[in-house]
């Protein structure tokens, strides 16, 4: 039997925008055209994307960046932060996106559905516990990892349910490994560009008290194509999320490492993107019954995001297929072999 899997889409997340800013609804417009064109939209069960509760939304951020973001998007278009716009709408989509992520996570925990995926706006793993930063409001991934445990433990479980986060997006996910730092339930792995912004992402932040070795950053260097990231995936990531064994597995997904993406310097091509897909859809199958949620997060090429996150589908859906209209960049791919040894050497962070 095909597996059974949500989809969270709402016209709501086309009306936060800013003209010219490159997280854009196009992206939203794009995915949801491939997905028609490519006749994966049917295959879904759709969620509605509801607010998250302010009880929610504090399980991953302070009361003070609440009021702040409320403030801050009563009144005309503004900046939050030097990178991240709001504009009338931005309030309702960011705790919808928050909601939609929320009742997805929980819906694949108690099995309602198989697993799942959040077509959100705005995106959420920079956002930190107390501030917005890099286009993200409110730290969606968060919020739903959080939400979903508390629900879980609510209806009688004796314990937190241990929740994987694999963030491919091609910065660093700094607001989500804030959030988890010291966190022992979560475990937090990172795959991207370093040098980048936001900075963080280095080798030895690894976690915090019972949670040292529980945050996995993989720095890959500028110009890192498919070979460095399938040998990631392969060699640290599989490695790390059978250590962990999680009971749900969520990604963080962002399509701005492929070679086209105009905000950095990583050489993915669509086939790799799609082989680590099935990668983690096949590691949940092994390790947590295949429940796995995605939620998106960048992607500025909108062509690139939209074929990717179609490939992302038919992982989901249980489909071998895929599809790279795009090919391989012409760079040469850069050697992330030294940071993939030092990290096998010492997978607790000691690198
Ligand atoms: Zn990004």
């Amino acid at each position: 039997m095909p597996p059974i899997v949500g989809l969270v889409q709402a016209p709501l997340f086309l009306e936060h925008r800013r003209d010219g800013h490159p997280e854009r609804p196009e992206r939203l417009v794009a995915i949801a055209a491939e997905l028609e064109r490519t006749g994966l939209s049917g295959a879904f069960r759709n969620l509605d994307a509801r607010p998250a509760s302010r009880e929610e939304l504090l399980l991953a951020h302070d009361a003070a960046h609440l009021d702040q973001v409320g403030r801050l998007t009563s009144g005309p278009p503004v900046m939050l932060d030097e990178d991240t716009y709001a504009n009338e709408h931005t309030w309702r989509a960011a705790v919808c996106a928050a909601g939609g992520a929320v009742d997805l996570t929980a819906a694949v925990l108690r099995g309602e559905l198989d697993r799942g995926l959040a077509l959100v706006r705005p995106p959420g793993h920079h956002a930190t516990p107390s501030r917005t930063m890099g286009f993200c409001v409110f730290n969606n991934v968060a919020v739903a990892a959080r939400a979903a445990q508390a629900m879980a433990v609510g209806g009688g479980a004796p314990a937190k349910p241990r929740i994987a986060v694999v963030d491919f997006d091609v910065h660093h996910g700094n607001g989500t490994q804030d959030i988890f730092y010291d966190d022992p339930s979560v475990l937090f792995i990172s795959l991207h560009q370093f040098p980048l912004w936001p900075g963080t992402g280095w080798l030895t932040e690894a976690g915090d008290g019972a949670a040292l070795g529980l945050n996995v950053n993989i720095p890959l260097p500028p110009g890192t194509g498919d070979g460095g990231l399938r040998a990631a995936v392969g060699r640290i990531v599989l490695p790390a999320l059978r250590r962990f064994a999680p009971e749900l597995l969520i990604i963080s997904g962002g399509w701005d490492a492929h070679w086209r993406d105009p905000l950095a310097q990583l050489q993915y091509t669509l086939s790799g993107y799609a082989w680590a897909c099935r990668q983690l859809v096949q590691a949940a199958d092994e390790l947590c019954g295949g429940r796995v949620v995605t939620v998106l997060e960048g992607g500025y090429d909108t062509e690139v995001l939209a074929v990717g996150v179609a490939n992302l589908a038919r992982a989901l859906l249980g489909r071998d297929e895929q599809d790279d209209p795009f090919g391989t960049g012409t760079a040469g791919e850069a050697d992330a072999e030294a940071i993939l040894q030092r990290l096998e050497r010492a997978p607790d962070g000691g690198g």
